[in-house]
């Protein structure tokens, strides 16, 4: 038997011990709890003329019942009742399925209310709630809570009713009056009454909205307030640049950096130099420069005499990493690279090196954070594809106590609601500007009616020696279709090239030398076309492929089609996305068309939260976007700034202290983890 956070939930009439164990599965152990256990959604027994009501619609019917009803019993257990109803001057026939008990309940010459599936041609409702008497006797808007196991519907009804009744007095407000003033939002007592039982759909939604900030407000305190942490925790990690060495590096690139680089980089060298630990996110296009101004920074701290590590999710990216960093800087800069399948006498090179400090960079995998690892004086931590890294392997690094500046990149561009949920506790740098003189790529949607066309395009740019990507969907849990997909056009292109061109294939059952074979045999040109399934390296850089044809695209978000469409345009001549896609609904034609008007991958992004859902862009479980109970990233947009910005005045004009603040504080302080001395 668990005990419970709160006994007087026990108090409440209606409680008994069975329904308090399944009130824990659902999450309710206190009488706060059970409060906050909201409805879904409500019924509403809207009363309109017959001629008025909507095929197929739920709908309620006030009636006489004008013929004793018929019960038919057939296949076993099953049974019919049929009850006829005069409704202004028409009989309606009801059905109800199995429910023969109810019988009774329809007496000839009563008047009765009944809800359900509205079957306008026939005259007919498949009654699933009914009630004697008319209208008035019955709550206009009833909750509907979701369920779980044997619980009831009506039992959450009646419990929540009594709920109401004794309790309410103790639920205390949590906001300060200002901001109840502020925003219009109705006190936390009387918000709690309306959105179990609202009177009318006006008071509802403001109900909601005061839920909706409240718990927004909470979320984003929690977020600032982890912020505060991560940069106080760490106080002494200042480095000490050399400005004019940094500089002239800058002077040796072989480009000027773009306005969002510039200012990107001020940002980052800026936490370099400050004594608060960094905790940033790069934001960027593929290809708008983010690894330049990693290596911009990475130089810096090297000039301050610290260490560098540079994380990338797999070893391909590694080795084209290491040669971007042996490119760009100056020789006398000692760069290591250090992945899972570096063995032996070279792996114990490496870990002397950067133990007593001769390895000033080193590039690697998740092979970085293992425990033989030991550095010299790590000073700064660059991970690259962030959301690559799962969210645990992003707190080993914490855990493993490295408390040095952190710098994320991502090449997935984040809605600006979504950055400051799932990223909240970070400082954000954008760039949101292409370097000068890229071609754009060119996009086109086409039919797969097109398809051999599409391939003899992509054999034109093949023979001008250019290469290209040919993408498959993987379809979920079905592995073997998935394959099948990629497969076919394999062999459909071996045939129509007919060995003028070699094509490659690459899916996920592959083992990881195959694919790194596959992947190298395409990166030095030995492989012209990659037929592929998904597990196209994200950041694989082959400037020499032109073509990225998506097969089935409509399978694929936004967010994801534009990842593959950045493969492709890194190099001086002109490349094309081609997506292949019959879409049967609105929102697969709206994301191809999307796709062809627009290669800005903010714009991108923006959509597809609004078209997708937030769990959709990284994948649920890897996102860090937190489950809210109301809010809504998309729609509650205006209220998440709010919040942020209330939060932001909070935390850092220390409003704690004030005297309408205080529950608030005790809310933060009992339901957060935190050091005590955060707050003060
Ligand atoms: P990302 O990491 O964002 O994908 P990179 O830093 O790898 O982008 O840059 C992509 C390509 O553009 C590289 O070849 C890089 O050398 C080049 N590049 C970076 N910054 C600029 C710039 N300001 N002007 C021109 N080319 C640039
Ligand atoms: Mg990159």
């Amino acid at each position: 038997m668990r005990e419970l956070a709160n006994p007087s939930l026990q108090d409440i009439k209606g409680i008994g011990p069975k329904m308090l164990e399944q009130f824990l599965e659902l999450r309710i152990s206190s009488i706060e709890d059970l409060f906050y256990y909201f409805p879904n959604r409500y019924d509403h027994y809207e009363m309109k003329p017959l001629h008025e009501l909507q095929h197929e619609e739920k709908v309620t019917i006030v009636g006489q019942v004008i013929l004793e009803p018929v019960l038919q019993f057939y296949q076993k257990k099953r049974s019919r009742l049929v009850v006829s109803i005069k409704v202004d001057g028409a009989v309606v026939k009801g059905v109800l399925f199995n429910r023969a008990f109810a019988k009774k309940h329809f007496v000839v010459g009563e008047t009765v209310t009944v809800s359900g599936k509205w079957d306008q041609h026939r005259l007919q409702i498949t009654i699933d709630q009914y009630k004697k008497g008319t209208m008035d006797e019955q709550s206009p808007i009833s909750p509907i809570y979701p369920l779980k196991g044997n619980l009831k519907n009506a039992q959450i009804v009646k419990v929540m009713s009594n709920a109401l009744e004794q309790s309410i007095q103790e639920i205390d407000e949590l906001l300060p009056e200002e901001f109840l003033a502020n925003y219009r939002l109705p006190d936390r007592q009387t918000a709690l009454r309306t959105i179990h039982f609202p009177e009318n759909f006006k008071l509802l939604k403001h109900a909601k909205r005061r839920f909706i900030y409240e718990e927004l407000l909470i979320f984003q305190l929690k977020m600032q307030l982890q912020r505060k942490k991560h940069k106080e925790s760490t106080l002494g990690n200042a480095k000490t640049i050399d400005r004019d060495k940094v500089e002239q590096f800058i002077h040796t690139l072989p480009f000027p950096l773009t306005n969002a680089q510039t200012r990107s980089l001020k940002e980052i060298l800026h936490d370099l130099k400050s004594p608060y630990r960094m905790n940033r996110l790069l934001q960027g296009d593929v290809g708008s420069g983010k690894t330049a101004i990693a290596i911009i920074s990475l130089y810096a701290t090297i000039t301050a005499g610290k260490q560098v590590a540079f994380m990338v999710p797999t070893e391909i990216l590694a080795e084209q990493h290491e040669q971007s960093l042996i490119d760009f800087l100056p020789k006398d800069v000692n760069i290591e690279r250090l992945t899972g399948s570096i063995k032996g006498k070279k792996r114990k090179e490496i870990q002397a090196k950067l133990s007593n400090g001769a390895c000033d960079v080193i590039i690697g995998t998740h092979a970085l954070i293992q425990d033989d690892i030991q550095f010299h004086d790590l000073g700064y931590v660059i991970i690259d594809e962030q959301h690559r890294f799962g969210v645990n392997q992003r707190n080993a690094l914490k855990d493993k106590g490295l408390l040095t500046d952190i710098l994320f990149m991502t090449a997935t561009p984040i809605p600006r609601t979504l950055s400051i949920t799932a990223f909240g506790d970070m400082d954000v740098s954008k760039i949101d500007e292409m370097p000068k003189g890229r071609l754009p790529v060119e996009t086109y949607w086409v039919k797969h009616n097109m398809l051999n066309r599409v391939l003899s395009f992509i054999y034109n740019e093949v023979k001008k020696g250019a290469q290209a990507y040919v993408v498959c969907p993987l379809i979920e849990e079905s592995d073997k279709l998935d394959i099948q997909n990629a497969l076919d056009l394999y062999v459909q292109l071996k045939e129509i090239l007919d060995q003028k061109a070699s094509v490659g294939l690459m899916h996920g059952r592959l083992s990881n030398e195959e694919k790194e074979q596959v992947m190298n045999d395409f990166t030095h040109n030995r492989i012209q076309i990659l037929v592929s399934t998904t597990v196209v390296e994200v950041g694989v850089n082959v400037p020499n492929a032109t073509v990225m044809m998506i097969h089935d695209a409509d399978r694929f978000g936004l967010s994801q089609l534009h990842q593959l469409r950045g493969r492709v345009g890194r190099g001086h001549k002109q490349s094309y996305c081609i997506l292949v896609a019959d879409p049967k609904g609105d929102t697969g034609k709206e994301r191809m068309r999307i796709m062809t008007e627009t290669t800005d991958g903010f714009e991108l992004a923006e959509k597809d939260l609004e078209l997708r859902g937030p769990g959709d862009i990284f994948g649920v479980k890897q996102s860090g976007v937190p489950e809210f109970r109301l809010a809504d990233l998309v729609h509650d947009y205006r209220a998440l700034e709010t919040a942020r910005n209330d939060a932001t005045d909070i935390v850092q004009n220390k409003r704690w202290n004030e005297p309408d603040f205080q529950p608030l504080k005790s809310y933060v302080q009992s339901h957060f983890t935190l050091e005590s001395d955060l707050l003060n």
